[in-house]
């Protein structure tokens, strides 16, 4: 099968630039594809001469690079501009390829959809779609700052809702946005959480983990994971940090704030606004800002965490959230998008309605001062993490896929 991630590649490190939650879906769900004896060719934009055309991720994993406008990072905004060549690029790979011909196409996010379409109606074959964000809900929550998305991405999600044969939402919040806000048909719909990788991120001694990070064993580490962007909000949980050592001074000498990621284009806030903001809080002894890491390295940070803050304006599911949860580290986070689906409110996590940091540093205070209450929440992490296995996520596609096989595929649509 065909899979298209047009803006950003499998092979890049999450949490930078345009690579977050949905590189880690893409590869996590075309590992395990290939482990069933699906073949999987993720088509993704060439964004260096260096790259070569075809690189295998793993046995039955191809990532190929296709050429289409300028190398170098680009705005996901001026994207939709390269889509005809590389729509040519995948034609053409497609034509010449000697493993033969594709079955079916799956695109994430709006512009591989875009493209997507385009092959699966030239090759008579079943187009799934991910949207993964949402325009039009992305629009109806942006951090002050951010600027709205542009017309030109509603009118091509609402052709993709309209045309693909069947569009796989992350929670039934997405598939309820799907149809309230894009018309979508229910029946076309299947909701199929993401997951998490329960190998990876396993529950361990936060004490050890403490250790492994070079903390001493009495900290208090409150941890942000991501991309550093407006919209994640990390300047609410320094603000929150804040207002706790204002509660609890003595708190001080203990006390961590980590922020882990990396810039995030034009919607960023830089590490150094984030530094700057520290300072101007007076927290910088407490604050650090760190490069985004590997996944071994988070699962160390994620346990030695009393617990991860997610305080996040808009978000489609979360895994940062679930990945805290499968170390045994609840989650505060803000009530949004598919965070209540990633976080059982009063049981793994806690859910926060709003951006007020004196709501988040309420509920910090009640995590450091009561470990007994911490320690509940991350076993009942632990159980609900499980739940979310990539292998069940796996499960749920490949029924879609043969549903889409063996449906009549759906006339063209007029493209606004
Ligand atoms: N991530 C990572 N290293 C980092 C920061 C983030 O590998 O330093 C990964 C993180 O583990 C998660 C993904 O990036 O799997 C972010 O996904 P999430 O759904 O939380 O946010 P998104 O980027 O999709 O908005």
């Amino acid at each position: 099968m065909a899979t298209v991630s047009l803006h950003t590649s499998p092979l890049e490190q999450p949490g930078t630039g345009d690579a977050g939650g949905m590189n880690v879906y893409v590869v996590e769900v075309a590992k395990r594809l290939a482990e069933r004896g699906v073949s999987v060719d993720v088509f993704t934009r060439a964004s260096h001469p260096d790259q070569p055309p075809v690189v295998e991720l793993v046995p039955g994993v191809n990532v190929r690079h296709i050429p289409a406008g300028p190398f170098g990072e680009l705005d996901k905004r001026t994207l939709a501009h390269h889509l005809c060549p590389f729509i040519f690029g995948v034609l053409r790979t497609e034509a010449s390829n000697p493993r033969g011909h594709y079955d079916l196409v799956h695109g994430h996010y709006w512009l591989s959809g875009r493209a997507g379409l385009a092959a699966a109606h030239r090759w008579g074959v079943p187009m799934v779609q991910s949207m993964h964000t949402l325009a039009k809900v992305k629009n109806s929550h942006l951090a002050s700052g951010d600027s709205p998305e542009p017309e030109l991405r509603v009118r091509g999600e609402d052709h993709l809702v309209r045309s693909a044969d069947h569009l796989v939402a992350n929670t039934t919040d997405e598939a309820r946005q799907l149809i309230s806000h894009y018309g979508a048909d229910p029946a076309r719909i299947s909701t199929i959480p993401p997951g998490v990788d329960l190998d990876v991120f396993t529950p361990g001694s936060r004490r050890e983990a403490l250790r492994h990070v070079g903390l001493p064993p009495d900290s208090e580490m409150l941890l942000f994971v991501g991309r550093l962007q407006r919209l994640k909000a990390p300047d609410v949980l320094l603000r929150a940090a804040a207002s706790l050592l204002e509660r609890d001074p003595r708190l001080r000498d203990r006390l961590v704030v980590a922020v882990v990621g990396g810039m995030s284009g034009s919607a960023g806030t830089e590490p150094d606004h984030l530094t700057e903001l520290a300072r101007s809080l007076g927290i910088s002894d407490v604050v650090r800002v760190e490069p985004p890491r590997t996944r071994a390295e988070l699962a160390h940070l994620y346990r030695a965490a009393t617990a991860t803050v997610v305080p996040s304006y808009s978000e489609s599911f979360g895994l940062v959230a679930v990945e805290s949860q499968a170390c045994g580290t609840p989650v505060l986070a803000s009530r949004v998008g598919g965070l209540p689906t990633a976080v059982h409110d009063g049981v793994s996590g806690v859910l926060v309605d709003g951006h007020a940091p004196e709501d988040y540093a309420r509920e910090l205070h009640r995590l450091v001062s009561e470990p007994g209450w911490r320690d509940t929440l991350g076993n009942a992490a632990v159980t609900h993490a499980a739940k979310l296995s990539w292998g069940a996520t796996v499960d749920g596609l490949l029924n879609v896929y043969r549903g889409a096989l063996t449906r009549e595929p759906l006339p063209v649509a007029a493209n606004q």
